[in-house]
């Protein structure tokens, strides 16, 4: 069956087609194709091209210690950073990975002790992101286990602790939960972006992650970024990822430094349209629609945040985050599966160490997607409603 957009929602470009109402809506990974719009936007400003000539190398820098590190990537990076003051970069190496992912496991290789009998326990505190027990476990390593939520941590001795903040599934400002003084720590602050968050003050921990993909969308380029202070533990960084993979796509992280440039000139240039307040509308947007919906429903209930103030904004604001956590108040206690019945794919709680009853739904997709989505969650409350 086919049905117009309904009227309560804008026709964009993307939603004037039909929408077929058999069609699974897939809101589960958080895939970040909402940024389409911006870019599009900004025409051919991106473009890179490379002759056959360039790029043959596996080296980009033999004098730095990540020395397939692409010099202008680092140079943007940094340059981000400071415009949008969500980070310390001075003190840090930079090491650059195939997404976060990749940076991930080597933060892990790199800071486990290599000299105990047990492998040391890796926790997060729940909802934690749900790759962290999956890439922890995944190759059975005899030098880190995952060891669950944090907050249940009760072991002596060392461990490592994920603090991700905001905090992907549920986009809480976090901290270290385990109260132990023997944790190594890595904070994982891939939405630490004002699109999602106020930016509070320059985060300067020891291991902080960042990643293109939740930054400016740019998921599919594979490209993400660690800012650690010890050089022992970058250069550790480093070797994980020239055993693993000889380095990082060049094209890649040309591409990407080409987009973070554009990105920070945005921020500069007032004749050019701010990436960041441009996100943070498209997101304040989405957030209004999806709290309407939700507002006064005997079924579901979402996540709340504080207004915080915006050191980058010069501004109050409340967090959006790419992630909706959904949950739900009634009796049903499988709430991926009743949202599935209803063909909207979400993530399961159970999957982030949580409650069934509690969801993870992306608000990064298409406005053609997201608007579906508003529309089959107001059939579902209607129909409990008994309207
Ligand atoms: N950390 C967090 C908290 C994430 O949500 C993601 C992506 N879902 C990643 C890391 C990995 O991102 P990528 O590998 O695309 O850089």
């Amino acid at each position: 069956k086919c049905s117009p957009v309904p009227s309560a929602i804008p026709e964009t470009r993307e939603n004037v087609t039909l929408i077929n109402w058999d069609t699974l809506i897939n809101l589960d990974q958080g895939d970040p194709v909402m940024y389409e719009s911006y870019w599009r936007k900004m025409g051919n400003r991106c473009d890179i091209t490379f002759s056959g000539y360039q790029s043959l190398s596996y080296f980009a820098n033999a004098k730095n210690l990540c020395w397939f590190l692409e010099p202008k990537l680092e140079e943007e990076i940094k340059r981000l950073h400071n415009v949008v003051g969500n980070a310390i970069v001075d003190d840090h190496y930079v090491v650059v990975g195939t997404g976060s992912s990749q940076l991930i496991q080597a933060a892990l290789y790199a800071l486990s002790p290599t000299d105990q009998p047990e492998p040391i326990s890796v926790v997060s505190a729940a909802p934690f992101y749900s790759s962290y027990p999956e890439v922890t476990d995944f190759v059975r390593s005899g030098l880190y286990k995952w060891a669950g939520d944090a907050r249940n941590f009760e072991k002596d001795g060392p461990y490592i602790e994920f603090i991700t903040s905001p905090n992907n599934p549920d986009g809480v400002t976090r901290e270290p939960v385990v109260n132990g003084d023997q944790g190594i720590l890595i904070h994982d602050l891939a939405y630490y972006w004002p699109q999602y968050t106020a930016i509070t003050s320059p985060a300067k921990y020891d291991v902080m992650l960042f990643t293109v993909s939740k930054c400016t969308g740019h998921a599919g380029s594979r490209i993400g970024w660690a800012l650690v202070r010890d050089k022992e533990v970058a250069r550790k960084m480093t070797k994980f990822m020239e055993i693993s993979t000889i380095g990082v796509s060049k094209e890649a992280q040309l591409r990407a430094a080409k987009i973070l440039g554009v990105i920070s000139d945005s921020c500069l240039d007032p004749t050019l349209e701010n990436f960041f307040e441009y996100s943070q509308s498209h997101m304040t947007k989405r957030w209004q629609k999806l709290r309407e919906v939700v507002k006064g429903s005997d079924l579901f209930t979402l996540q709340k945040y504080p207004l915080q103030y915006c050191h980058f904004t010069r501004d109050f604001y409340e967090s959006h985050p790419a992630f909706a956590w959904l949950m739900c108040k009634g009796s049903e206690d499988d709430l991926e599966k009743l949202l599935k019945g209803h063909k909207i794919q979400t993530r399961s709680g159970r999957k982030f160490g949580s409650d069934p009853k509690c969801v993870r739904i992306s608000m990064l997709s298409r406005d053609e997607d997201f608007n579906i989505f508003l529309q089959r969650l107001m059939s579902i409350q209607g129909l409990t409603n008994g309207n």
